[in-house]
């Protein structure tokens, strides 16, 4: 993190809800751009400028671009950084009281983290670890879709970790409870922070073979609308965006 106090060339990722800031040139705004008596939050540096995080308000004059529709043209590092500024900024406005006796929280120099005055309750900035997997059965791919968010998309299945599991544990319950499938050996893929399933969520993505080579998805309705097992040459069209670790998944299937 940065020691030095914003200087006025400096980048500001401004956050307000689940929106960012954008310059008319859609670019971000510099800290000279912006008033005075904000609270910056260092993000860390991108070609040797600082980037700083900001708390907004919708009123603000800009034009205010949501995380996906931004990732897509940002392209990478300026993505990551633009969802843990969103990921950051939530995260302090919804821990700014302590849980255990109510006191306003202090933030701890140097850290994501804030810490009570009364009771020295320490509260670090939260993490939520979610599992996906891309399923195969010979040369054909599981998709489904979601009775939430993009409803059209075909996707991976997925979902949260419970407390006390593991990863591994996450992705055969999740799957075992959303299509009924019980899946052989798990191959770690990789990772993706993902700030449009909410502050703090960490993909860790998986690739997996079905354990019984018949064995047809079955869906409770719920959560999936549809589940089905689609030839790895006729996929779909609407698949999750490339810059998502689904799509990377995905298209590391097709390859394989
Ligand atoms: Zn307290």
């Amino acid at each position: 993190m940065a020691d030095a106090p914003p200087a006025p060339d400096d980048t500001c990722l401004v956050v307000a809800g689940r929106k960012l800031m954008c310059t008319p040139e859609g670019g971000f705004p510099r800290v000279r751009d912006l008033p005075g008596g904000l609270d910056y939050v260092a993000l860390g540096t991108l070609d040797g400028v600082a980037v700083w995080a900001v708390a907004g308000e919708r009123g603000d004059t800009g034009e205010w671009r949501s995380w996906p529709a931004l990732a897509g043209d940002l392209g990478e590092p300026l993505a990551s950084l633009a969802g843990r500024a969103l990921q950051v900024i939530t995260w302090r406005h919804a821990h700014r009281y302590c849980g255990a006796c109510t006191a306003r929280l202090d933030d701890v120099p140097g850290e994501h983290a804030r810490r009570c005055p009364d009771c020295e309750l320490y509260v670090p900035m939260q993490l939520s670890p979610a599992v996906l997997v891309a399923i195969r059965r010979g040369d054909e791919l599981l998709l489904v879709r979601h009775s939430y968010g993009p409803t059209e998309l075909w996707a991976l299945v997925a979902g949260f970790l419970e407390a006390g599991e593991s990863l591994e544990q996450a992705v055969r319950r999740e799957v075992r409870e959303e299509v009924g499938l019980e899946l052989g050996e798990l191959t770690y893929f990789g990772s993706q922070p993902w700030a449009m399933s909410g502050p703090g969520v960490v993909l860790a993505g998986f690739t997996a073979e079905c354990a019984d080579p018949r064995a047809e998805p079955v869906i409770d309705g719920r959560e999936l609308t549809q589940a089905r097992w689609f030839a790895l040459d006729a996929l779909p069209a609407e698949l999750p965006p490339a810059y998502s670790i689904s799509r990377w998944l995905i298209d590391a299937t097709v390859k394989h």
